[in-house]
């Protein structure tokens, strides 16, 4: 029998709190409320982060631009967010500096951008890792000699912060479940249960080993982000539309054609938007766009378009990379589940985050950011709490995040093979394949391949190419035989398909 197949729980369980989504809102709620003492259940549909939680900017950050919206709560409380999870992961989410070059005539004049970044220290209580720097135009050229230096006005240096997305997603799910928590990914809630109008437990259901099981809960979150609308539908009301989609795509190409030092705030030539150039190891990532969508975030992708809107920008800001569509290795895009509103652009769409108890009782979050999803937990857990009428206090404002890395580089020196790298370039070894699935609950290659390791973002052909040998590595270890094995690398070319493939043009 697969291992998988044992995973269910039970027929009957119960538990005091049930989590529908493994994103970092979900992740992060099962965590500080395994850590308050519940009895917790958390379940993924897919992986743990393959929603938007692993398609974003990876930035820890207050928010610069929310300023231009005048939403400074969200700043300061990014920024508190910021600060706190700089010491409690250190080695999840690291400083990164940031160059803002400011040219004649940008949307965002100069005196402005200074003032915005006066204001951004002031939220984070001057405590941010350093103050920002005012830059010359020669000084802006001496952080960025790549940056394009025509009508460059001169420029400020700022601080943010850098993660890992996915990454921080299953820390929290980790640490939920050394904490009590029951965490299972591609388990699905198929249906919710509803007594006498009220929400009392799920139908789940294994989407890899089949078979599905009732479970019972005292409190329900819905914390599937951009799938929000749809596991509402599942109790049955004529709930309206709560979330509102805006989907982001990001190009990643070589760093050593874009020439960036570090990461860029940058204004895009064909509107204004606020954009970044960031550094990811040998790569530099462009993003992002920010458009409403009605696609569904089972099938959202980049489109030709967005790679073209994004390449634009790029070419602007480093012309002498003389960047082309050929240089992009890949491109892919998340929905942001923001709260539904009536905003004419998603870009001036509110960030915040909203909890509501629906009417059949289940605690319903939108919104929100992954720099402040611990803080959304809390609220949300507090909920829960009043409704069990158990669990202990918040913890996590001074929990540290357990680290990964050692249990990893374990793995890696368990013999010469595991410490080899998977692709010569790239720094992924095939030891970390073996952490993933012994100790981070990777039971696919998508989830080897995409979340555990980013090779995919990071190679043209998305891990294919290695996926036979891939699967045949981790094949003992999750009771495939040679024709499972075979079918697995066909459903991994498809998933690349779902997640890298581009879309014909007009597509924002
Ligand atoms: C392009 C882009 C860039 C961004 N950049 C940043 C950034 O740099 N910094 C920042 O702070 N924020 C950023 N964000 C916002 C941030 O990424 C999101 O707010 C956050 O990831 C949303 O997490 P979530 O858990 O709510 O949703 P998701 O990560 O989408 O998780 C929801 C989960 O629910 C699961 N699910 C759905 N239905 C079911 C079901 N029936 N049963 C079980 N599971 C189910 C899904 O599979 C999914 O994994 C960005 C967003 C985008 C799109």
């Amino acid at each position: 029998m697969p291992t998988s197949a044992l995973r269910l729980p039970p027929s009957g369980s119960s538990y005091d709190l049930l989590v529908i989504g493994g994103g970092i809102t979900g992740a992060g709620v099962a965590r500080d409320a395994a850590l308050r003492g519940l009895h917790v259940l958390l379940a993924e549909k897919d992986d743990f982060a393959a929603g938007t939680s692993s398609r974003s900017s990876r930035l820890i950050h207050g928010g610069l631009r929310y300023l231009e919206h005048g939403q400074l709560e969200l700043v300061f409380e990014a920024s508190g967010e910021r600060r706190r999870l700089l010491r409690l992961a250190p080695h999840l989410v690291r400083p990164l500096r940031f160059v803002w070059p400011v040219y004649d005539g940008a949307r965002v004049p100069f005196w402005k951008v200074r003032a915005g970044v006066t204001l951004y220290d002031a939220l984070a209580m001057f405590r941010n890792v350093h103050r920002h720097r005012k830059l010359s135009a020669a000084g802006v050229a001496a952080e960025e000699p790549m940056v394009a230096r025509a009508g460059l006005r001169g420029g400020v240096s700022y601080y943010d912060a850098a993660t890992d997305d996915a990454r921080l997603t299953l820390a929290n799910v980790l640490d939920a479940e050394r904490a009590g928590a029951t965490v299972l990914n591609h388990v699905a809630v198929e249906e919710l249960t509803v007594q006498r109008g009220r929400v009392t437990g799920a139908r789940l259901g294994d989407r890899l080993a089949g078979g599905s099981v009732e479970i019972a809960a005292r409190a329900v979150v819905n914390a599937a982000g951009p799938w929000s609308d749809a596991v509402r539908r599942l109790e049955g009301a004529g709930a309206g539309r709560r979330v509102r989609g805006s989907k982001g795509a990001h190009i990643l190409v070589p760093r050593s054609r874009v020439g960036n030092h570090g990461a860029l705030t940058l204004l895009s030539p064909s509107d204004g938007r606020v954009m970044f150039a960031l550094p990811a190891g040998a790569f530099t990532v462009f993003g992002t766009t920010d458009t409403f969508t009605d696609a569904s975030p089972d099938e959202v992708r980049a489109s030709e378009d967005d790679v073209a809107y994004l390449l634009q920008a790029a070419g602007a800001f480093f012309p002498e990379a003389r960047l082309a569509r050929g240089d992009v290795v890949s491109a892919w895009a998340g929905i942001r589940p923001l709260v539904a509103t009536s905003a004419g652009h998603p870009s001036a769409a509110s960030r915040e985050h909203a909890i509501e108890t629906t009417a059949a009782g289940v605690i319903a979050i939108t919104g929100g950011k992954l720099t402040t999803y611990r803080i959304m937990a809390r609220q949300v857990v507090d909920l829960a709490c009043r409704r069990v009428a158990g669990g202990r206090p918040c913890v996590t404002a001074h929990a540290p995040l357990p680290d990964d890395g050692p249990a990893r580089d374990a793995a890696c020196a368990a013999d010469a093979r595991a410490g080899a790298r998977i692709i010569p370039e790239l720094e992924w070894r095939w030891g970390e394949l073996r952490w993933g699935v012994e100790q981070a609950h990777a039971r696919t290659l998508g989830d080897l391949l995409i979340r555990r390791t980013k090779l995919a973002f990071e190679t043209r052909d998305h891990g294919l190419s290695v996926a036979p040998d891939v699967a045949g590595y981790v094949a003992p270890l999750l009771g495939w035989d040679a024709a499972a094995a075979r079918a697995e690398v066909g459903r991994y070319a498809a998933e690349v398909r779902r997640i890298f493939g581009v879309d014909g043009g007009a597509g924002r």
